[in-house]
Order: structure tokens, then C-alpha cells, then sequence
């Protein structure tokens, strides 16, 4: 097994990872950042590396290439086994992960909840069709239909008009004076610009709000969506439906090493640091507000972990301007209990295990139903099913078991067993494999992707 050793280690080379890896790498430490993607930038700025349009995006991969941190492209992070140590998989291998300060900057996913017709082909998440999209699917003429709620939608739908997209309209679940209210407090938090330009650019594209989906119909792939704003009820057709409530936090990693959550979020001090000893997290893990407040939050982790907590002092109040961000989306965006009566009884909740939501229902709780009717045991292994339980259901995942990520069953059974003794971080130089690895000139290791 390949081993690697760093004084920090960063999971995740999204935003926040981007931040942490560029503090803690320029601060002297030596960093390794892992990402299970083949390319750096996240969600939001995945493509900007071979194909870049965004001038902060381009910044900051300058910024990290510069910094002398080691890139670990393709590699999953898929336990904790024990401390300083981290179980990842790198080209269907397993490799060993030490780390002395560990920084979670592992994002969020998409909160999708069904509702009839929402497994039909064709139907997705709007940050997954975008996905699709940048990596080359073709949308050019085609009909999309966005509905679900968030800012996340209007910042879809520009993007999939560039990419040639007709968008027939978003439907936002949020009510009109919510919406407002928040397109107001943009102004505080210097994004009006961004919001009135985002405006323009979609001219002609319907936004409802107060308006959200019934069910969707097709034959081999989706034709139509009801939509309905509680008055009314009417079908609009389309090519491709694209709709997704809001992001879940991925807290699956910071609970395997038992960080502690608040109101579903890593609980982290001003510092960014967890309840763990020596472990932080940033950005989307510990709140949903977008790019920016990533950024921020990740450079405060990493100069907290680099010991230079007069730099991380100095970006607090940058931060919390993110904070109070991140508040007002989430009052804006609260999702109406009227999304936790979509499904029917026979809609299917769990897609992998072909589980329904009236079959998950005769269950008390989350572990009842996945010991008995095995949801949430899928591919997804709960990352769909699970979220939409507890906003449908009210329930809560107990525990979080490994693989955090679909790995190999020789990985898993590669983690030292209890009695072995404890591997403590060395803060040694990285050992995989130098063909695996390329020299930046900043004489920074990237290792390919698979
Ligand atoms: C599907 C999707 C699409 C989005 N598209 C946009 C968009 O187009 N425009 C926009 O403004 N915002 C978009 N967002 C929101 C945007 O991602 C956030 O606002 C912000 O960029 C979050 O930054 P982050 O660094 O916290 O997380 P992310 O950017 O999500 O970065 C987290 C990284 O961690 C990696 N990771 C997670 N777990 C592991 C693990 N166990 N092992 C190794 N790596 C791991 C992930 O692959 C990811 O690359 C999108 C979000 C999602 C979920």
C-alpha cells in the first residue's frame, strides 16, 4: 500500500479546500489536498483548469499551484482508522493518508425529494445537469425545465443558456416577498451587482416563485411537468427537468471521525477548528453559503492549522459577513411543508434498493427501515434517500459506518485492525509512487487523476 504524510492535510480542493491548502501551504507547512475528482475548483469551478473562464477560479488554482502544496487528483477518502490517519483510494488503490492538523472541506451535495415521475430519464439535479453540461453532454436546444429552490437555479439556468439551452422557465418553491427580501440583503453583502446581472442575463425566462413541482411525466424519458403555486395547477412540456432543493452538507467524513454537528452542520469554533482535537472544517460542511464564504472560511483553517492565528484573526470579520449571509439564504429559502407531501405512497424513495416511501414508512426510524426493507443500502449508500427521509420523515441517520465513498472491498479490508499498533502522523515526506506524480514549478507534486 502507497503511504503519504503531511503536516495538513486538506479533503476537498473545492473553494474552501482552495483557501485552506493556499493558507496553511504559504505558512510553511507541508500540505496534501485530496480530491476524489480528477480535476481541482469543486462544484463550482470544476472545467476552469483545461477550459477557464472565470478570472477568481483562475486566481486561485495560480495561487495553490504556487504554493508548493501536493495535489492528490482522483483520490477518495474512504474511512478514518484510526487518529491521524486516513484510509484513501487513489486509481482503484488504497493508500494511507497521515496527517498532524486535517482540514474537511468536503461540500455538499444536491436535496433532491420525490415526488411521481422523479426517477424518469431525464430528470436531475440542476447542479448535475450543469455537470453534464461543462463536461460536454449536449443541451444545445434543448427544453429545460427548472424548479426546486435556492440561487442555485437562476445560476444554473445562465450557465445552461450559454451552453445553448432553452430554459422554459424556474420554478422556485420559495414565496415572492421571501425572495424580495432576500434579493434586497444582497446590497449588505456587496452581491447586487451579481444578482441584477444574473437578472438580465435570463430576460425572458419565467421565474415563479411560490411555485413548485406535482409530478412529472414521460414515456423513455420525461415530456412534461405539473407544476402548481397552491391556486393553480398547470403542465409545462420540456426536455429535460432539472430540479433540486437546496445542498445537503457532506458530513459523512467529520462524523467518522466523531466531529459533533449542530443543526445538521460541523460544529467549529471561530477558528474553524472542530469538537476533534486538531481537526477544522470549512466551507459547505458547516453551512451553506455559497462560493465566496468557502473561500474565506478555508483561509481562516488554514492559517489556524498552519499556527498563524494572528492571519486567521484578521479574516474574522470577513467570515462572519459570510455567516450573516448564510443566515439570510437560509431564511429565504426555507423549504414549505408542503414539499414533505410530494410523494405518494407508491413513489419510490430509495432509487437504488427500489424502496417506497409507503414501504419505508412502516418503519419507526432510519436504521428499522435500512435493516428491513434495505434502504439506503444502495450505491448512494443514503446520500438521496437519507436526506429526503428526514426532510419527509423527520428522521435522523444514526451512525456513519465506512466506505464513505463507494471503495474497493481490498481497501476496506486493507485499514489496520485495532490491535496493530497506532500509526501517528510522522509529518515524513509523501511516498506514492513517483510515476504517479508530475513537478509544478513550484516544486508541488500532482498526482494524476484516474
Ligand atoms: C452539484 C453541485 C453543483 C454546483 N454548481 C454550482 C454552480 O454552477 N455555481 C455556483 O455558484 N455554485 C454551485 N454549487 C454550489 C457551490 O458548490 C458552493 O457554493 C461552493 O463552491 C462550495 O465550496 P466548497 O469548497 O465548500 O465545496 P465543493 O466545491 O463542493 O468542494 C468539495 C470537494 O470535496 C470533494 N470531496 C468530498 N468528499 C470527499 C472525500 N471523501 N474524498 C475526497 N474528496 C472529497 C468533492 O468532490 C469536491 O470536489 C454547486 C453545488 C453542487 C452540490
Amino acid at each position: 500500500m502507497n503511504d503519504a504524510a503531511f503536516d495538513v492535510v486538506v479533503v476537498g480542493a473545492g473553494p474552501a479546500g482552495l483557501g485552506a491548502a493556499c493558507a496553511a501551504a504559504e505558512s510553511g507547512s507541508s500540505v496534501g489536498v485530496l480530491d476524489d475528482t480528477p480535476w481541482l475548483g469543486g462544484q463550482i469551478w470544476r472545467g476552469e483548469e483545461t477550459q477557464p473562464a472565470n478570472r477568481e477560479a483562475r486566481r486561485w488554482l495560480m495561487r495553490l499551484r504556487n504554493s508548493g502544496a501536493t495535489l492528490l487528483r482522483g483520490t477518495s477518502v474512504v474511512a478514518a482508522p484510526g487518529p491521524g490517519l486516513l484510509l484513501a483510494e487513489h486509481n482503484l488503490r488504497p493508500c494511507r493518508v497521515r496527517w498532524q492538523r486535517l482540514i474537511l472541506a468536503t461540500g455538499a451535495r444536491e436535496l433532491f425529494l420525490p415526488f411521481p415521475g422523479w426517477t424518469l430519464p431525464g430528470v436531475m439535479g440542476p447542479g448535475g445537469l450543469l455537470a453534464l453540461a461543462k463536461h460536454g453532454w449536449p443541451v444545445s436546444g434543448r427544453r429545460v425545465l427548472l424548479a426546486g429552490s435556492g440561487p442555485l437555479l437562476p445560476a444554473v439556468a445562465e450557465s445552461l443558456r450559454r451552453h445553448g439551452a432553452r430554459v422554459v422557465g424556474i420554478a422556485e418553491q420559495a414565496p415572492w416577498r421571501q425572495v424580495m427580501a432576500f434579493g434586497l440583503a444582497l446590497r449588505a453583502h456587496h452581491k447586487l451587482w451579481q444578482g441584477i446581472r444574473l437578472k438580465l442575463r435570463l430576460l425572458g425566462v419565467p421565474y415563479r416563485c411560490g411555485t413548485w413541482p406535482v409530478r412529472a411525466e414521460g414515456d423513455d424519458q420525461v415530456r412534461r411537468v405539473t407544476l402548481t403555486d397552491s391556486r393553480r395547477t398547470w403542465r409545462q412540456e420540456c426536455d429535460l427537468f432539472a430540479c433540486g432543493f437546496g445542498l445537503v452538507p457532506n458530513v459523512e467524513l467529520p462524523l467518522a471521525l466523531g466531529c459533533e454537528l449542530v443543526s445538521g452542520f460541523v460544529r467549529v469554533d471561530s477558528r474553524q477548528a472542530t469538537t476533534v482535537p486538531h481537526v477544522y472544517a470549512a466551507g459547505e460542511p458547516t453551512g451553506i453559503a455559497g462560493a465566496d464564504s468557502a473561500l474565506v472560511q478555508g483561509l481562516v483553517a488554514g492559517y489556524a492549522a498552519a499556527g498563524q492565528t494572528l492571519k486567521a484573526e484578521g479574516l474574522f470579520a470577513q467570515r462572519d459577513a459570510g455567516y450573516r449571509f448564510r443566515a439570510a439564504l437560509a431564511r429565504a429559502f426555507a423549504l414549505r411543508p408542503e414539499l414533505k407531501t410530494l410523494a405518494a405512497d407508491d413513489t419510490l424513495l430509495c432509487r437504488c434498493e427500489d424502496v417506497t416511501l409507503g414501504q419505508a414508512r412502516q418503519f419507526a426510524n432510519w436504521r428499522d427501515a435500512k435493516l428491513q426493507s434495505r434502504c439506503g443500502m444502495g450505491t448512494c449508500q443514503g446520500r438521496v434517500c437519507g436526506a429526503a427521509a428526514k426532510v419527509i420523515l423527520g428522521w435522523e441517520p444514526e451512525s456513519v459506518r465506512p466506505p464513505i465513498l463507494p471503495a474497493l472491498v481490498g481497501s476496506l479490508i486493507s485499514q489496520p485492525r485495532p490491535e496493530q499498533p497506532s500509526l501517528a502522523p510522522d509529518g515524513g515526506k509523501p511516498c506514492l509512487p513517483a510515476a504517479a506524480s508530475e513537478q509544478t514549478k513550484s516544486g508541488a507534486k500532482l498526482y494524476a487523476g484516474a
